[in-house]
């Protein structure tokens, strides 16, 4: 069935689902651990993910990543379904608009991977996406407020769409006088590099607007060698590339680490932009770090690394007109 598919989308349709064959791909004794079955958030993790994890461990920076644990479990009372009220913010049933000049469109609610963390495990994606009716109301919805200069591409994860698709809405984006620059924001150059094809590459290299690619990566030991010839292909093409973080207890919350990452990133031609503090959705709590540590975590960033490796710490705060920054003092 996937014979005719390119290769990307055959390594999309057989990554790991089953907590069992993934655990044993990385020799785990699968006895002694049990993973938590979910049908709601079920785990999804591409081959060429899993294969740059440790084998023989469950404390791997990246399995800890996407392994469902018990721990998801746990409900502390602030922790909710829709943690950054992008609900309340959305519009024309596939548009958040909660900032001022950019609005961030959601083009599909599929990702390639299932992030345990994620902010939208929750979220009601079978009816917040977008599709060709939508589409065209959607595009009507950003010609019509001449003050949106940015449209922001995001999911799920965008580049999930066919180049087709991708291509189509990039040039009908174009199309609009006021539109500056358009941004993606993805986790596929890290989870699955081999979705940057040549041919997807071309298209954003043609693209009539900037384009800036703002990746998703927490740990320097996602940064293959492939997946930084992936970015690199793309920085050739002078797309502007930008890494957003989430602070992970267990995961990447100690400097070392951080800096590792950040080194890591600057050698794959991107940029830290944003280090996020969790977003408290439900399911998530286990991977929670303190306000105090992170401030303290960041600051020693600032000592050791040029000002462009330190990424901004931020918070998403429902009902707030853009990421809070947090520093020292901050509460
Ligand atoms: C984070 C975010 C953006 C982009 O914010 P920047 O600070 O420009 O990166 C836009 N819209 C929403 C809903 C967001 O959560
Ligand atoms: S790739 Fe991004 S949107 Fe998708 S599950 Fe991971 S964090 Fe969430």
């Amino acid at each position: 069935m996937t014979a005719h598919l390119p290769t990307w989308q055959k390594e999309l349709a057989t990554a790991f689902s089953k907590p069992k064959e993934l655990l044993q791909y990385l020799n785990l004794d699968c006895q002694t651990f049990s993973a938590l079955a979910r049908s709601d958030f079920a785990m999804r993790v591409p081959l060429s993910y899993a294969a740059c994890m440790q084998k023989g461990t469950l404390d791997d920076p990246l399995l800890m990543q996407v392994l469902p644990v018990s721990n998801e479990l746990i409900n502390p009372d602030n922790f909710q379904d829709d943690p950054v009220g992008d609900l309340s913010a959305l519009t024309e049933d596939c548009i958040i608009h909660k900032y001022q000049g950019r609005v961030l469109l959601i083009t599909t609610g599929g990702c390639a991977i299932n992030c345990r963390f994620c902010f939208r495990r929750n979220f009601p994606y079978a009816d917040v996406q977008l599709n060709t009716q939508k589409e065209s109301i959607a595009l009507a919805y950003i010609q019509a407020n001449s003050d949106i200069h940015e449209v922001i591409l995001s999911g799920g994860d965008p580049l999930l769409l066919s180049d087709q698709r991708l291509a189509d809405l990039i040039e009908k984006i174009s199309g609009i006088v006021h539109i500056k620059r358009i941004r993606i924001h993805t986790r596929l150059p890290i989870v699955l590099s081999a979705r940057i094809t040549t041919e997807l590459v071309s298209i954003l290299q043609n693209s009539a607007l900037p384009i800036i690619v703002v990746v998703h990566c927490n740990h320097a030991n996602e940064l293959s060698e492939q997946v930084i010839g992936a970015c690199l292909a793309l920085k050739q093409q002078n797309i502007t590339l930008l890494n957003q973080s989430v602070l992970l207890k267990g995961i990447n919350d100690n400097a070392h680490t951080l800096h590792a990452l950040s080194e890591r990133l600057f050698a794959a031609g991107i940029l830290p932009y944003y280090l996020h503090l969790l977003d408290q959705a439900k399911g998530t709590a286990h991977f929670e770090v303190t306000q105090t540590d992170a401030v303290k975590i960041h600051q020693s960033l600032q000592h050791t690394l040029p000002g462009y490796l330190v990424p901004k710490l931020v918070k998403e705060q429902s009902g707030e007109a853009a990421k809070t920054l947090i520093f020292e003092g901050a509460s």
